[in-house]
């Protein structure tokens, strides 16, 4: 409960913070004093630097003079890495964090201490008793400020500022290329990098709040990630640039990346044997990152020279994120912030535009997929067609009667088939020719085609054979209309100067234990047996 309205009271100072934010406030920078043992003499000390002369040793005594006279700044905060601390105001202790021993071997990480000092009349020494890891951290608190409990808030918020700015864009950029991940199967595995970049940059952000601490109080978890967490930034960021550049150009990227793989293995080596791997890996890591990002810059700008657009969106961000890497580095080194401030994290906002340009190019790759599938949609229905299709009289060919009959059957439908053979036809080819043989199918398809009633589908069988099915028609009906059609062929004139006839075979689909073999059967006996009748004339199935 105490958190949450800690946390309202951050949010709610902040929308004032800016009139208001207490300069004023003790900054408790005035003549401290330090000694290295409990019985020792007081000697001077300059606050936010490594307690002087300190070759032995772990703890240290720190003090400092506060006065009664401002009775609302009556809470102290500082913040320590690495260190746990006592404090006593005359000689009463009012707080104590951590253990007074190594705590091997990430040590007692980082946090910030919000102190409520009691009530005091006279002026007072405020004593802080430490114990460090590291010598080089005992002493180092950034800025200790005595304010009233909202300016510290307000104190805790604003160098938090920065990161909450970054953060939800670097969630909402993470969302979006998680959505593509799980509904593209293309560059998944430079996505998947893009997404551990934006995840790590999320995740190490959050380490760098204030914040945290007041729903996740894990100090030595936050310090590794904080620590690690530069290290891992490059190597993630290069593994993306490695999946975009063409495959000549990748070994380049590799070596890079296994440098940095190098860097941060020895930093985590070091760092888990106590010898502080992650600050004194610093050095290399950031000399790495001038000369080794120069190098992947150089790379990338050949490549996107030669056209690739990944590698063009990708350009500014790496870029800003190597500029960002080193000033944070310039300034860790110069001591320039008082408390541990990156810039980095800001780097996301060009992330936006490389993000949106990648998602732009997926989208516009997809559409021109989509089109082209539409494209070959019509070409396969265009060739089915072609395939199912008489060139010579533009009906349905032999093919699609099988395809057909067969969903009928397997339908349960209930048809007729009618079998139609043109007489003597081989007399029309030796005597006229093939050519007029030709036209003759044609124009009798045409003919018989244009006299069918509109559910009925007409076949070319093969050569001068062709069937006609008749959906719903009893045998009767069926035979009826090949009746007709003979009657209108031999009416029309086919072929100048010479009668054509035909002849037809009836039979029904009897549903049960009939077969596709035998109702053909059946229908070529009845065709037959026109044939054999004199030819002309329609014969049903027995
Ligand atoms: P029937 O009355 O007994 O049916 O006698 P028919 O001459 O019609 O029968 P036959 O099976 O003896 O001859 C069929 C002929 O059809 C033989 C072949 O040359 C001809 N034919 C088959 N396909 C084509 C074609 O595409 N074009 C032409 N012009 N003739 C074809
Ligand atoms: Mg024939
Ligand atoms: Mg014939």
């Amino acid at each position: 409960m105490k958190r949450i309205g800690l946390f309202v009271l951050c949010l709610w100072s902040l929308s004032f913070f800016m009139p208001v934010f207490p300069c004023q406030a003790a900054e408790l920078d005035g003549s401290w004093q330090y000694r290295l043992s409990d019985e020792g003499g007081w000697q001077s000390y300059l606050p936010n630097t490594p307690v002087p002369a300190l070759q032995a040793g772990h703890e240290v005594w720190l003090r400092v003079q506060v006065l009664p006279d401002a009775p609302s700044a009556d809470t102290l905060l500082f913040a320590t890495k690495g260190q746990a601390v006592e404090i006593f105001l005359g000689d009463r202790e009012i707080y104590r964090d951590g253990e007074f021993a190594p705590q091997k071997p990430w040590g007692h990480g980082h946090k910030w201490h919000l102190v409520t000092l009691p009530d005091f009349a006279q002026p007072s020494y405020l004593m802080l008793h430490i114990y460090a890891d590291s010598p080089r951290e005992l002493g180092v608190f950034g800025r200790i400020t005595l304010d009233d409990f909202s300016g510290q808030a307000q104190r805790i918020f604003l160098t938090d500022l920065l990161y909450i700015i970054t953060l939800p864009v670097v969630v909402l950029l993470g969302m979006l290329v998680l959505m593509y991940v799980l509904n593209s199967r293309r560059h998944k595995r430079m996505n998947m990098y893009i997404l551990a970049l934006l995840a790590l940059m999320a995740l190490w952000t959050v380490s760098l709040t204030n914040v945290k601490q007041l729903f996740f109080n894990y100090p030595v978890f936050w310090d590794f990630v904080a620590g690690f967490g530069c290290y891992l930034l490059p190597l993630a960021a290069n593994a993306i640039v490695m999946e975009m550049v063409e495959p000549q150009r990748r070994m380049v990227i590799w070596r890079t990346i296994q440098a940095y793989g190098c860097i941060a293995v020895l930093a985590l080596v070091t760092e888990a044997l106590g010898f502080e791997g992650f600050s004194g890996c610093r050095q290399l890591l950031y000399a790495a990152l001038l000369l080794l990002q120069t190098l992947v810059g150089w790379v990338m700008w050949h490549s996107a020279q030669q056209g690739n657009v990944y590698v063009k969106y990708t350009l500014i961000p790496m870029v800003t994120m190597g500029v960002l890497g080193l000033v944070d580095g310039i300034l860790f080194f110069r001591g320039f912030w008082h408390w541990q401030v990156y810039l980095l994290p800001l780097s996301v906002y060009t992330f936006v535009t490389f993000v949106i340009c990648i998602l732009r190019d997926h989208i516009l790759h997809e559409r021109s997929l989509l089109a082209h599938a539409g494209d070959l949609q019509v070409e396969i229905a265009a060739a089915l067609q072609r395939v199912e299709q008489d060139e010579l009289t533009g009906c349905r060919n032999r093919g699609a009667f099988e395809g057909f009959i067969q969903q009928q059957i397997a339908a349960g439908r209930e048809f007729a088939l009618i079998m139609l053979d043109i007489d003597f036809f081989k007399q029309v080819n030796d005597t006229y020719g093939h050519d007029r043989g030709d036209e003759v199918l044609a124009k009798f398809s045409r003919t018989v085609t244009a006299a069918l009633p509109p559910d009925c589908e007409f076949f070319r069988w093969g050569g001068e054979e062709f069937v006609v099915y008749c959906p719903q028609k009893s045998r009767a009906e069926a035979a009826a209309l090949a009746g007709e059609i003979c009657r209108l062929v031999a009416d029309t004139e086919l072929l100048a100067g010479q009668k054509i006839t035909v002849s037809a075979g009836v039979a029904r689909w009897h549903t049960g234990a009939d077969t596709q073999a035998g109702i053909f059967r059946r229908m070529d006996d009845a065709l037959y047996g026109a044939k054999c009748g004199g030819r002309n004339q329609v014969v049903t199935e027995q």
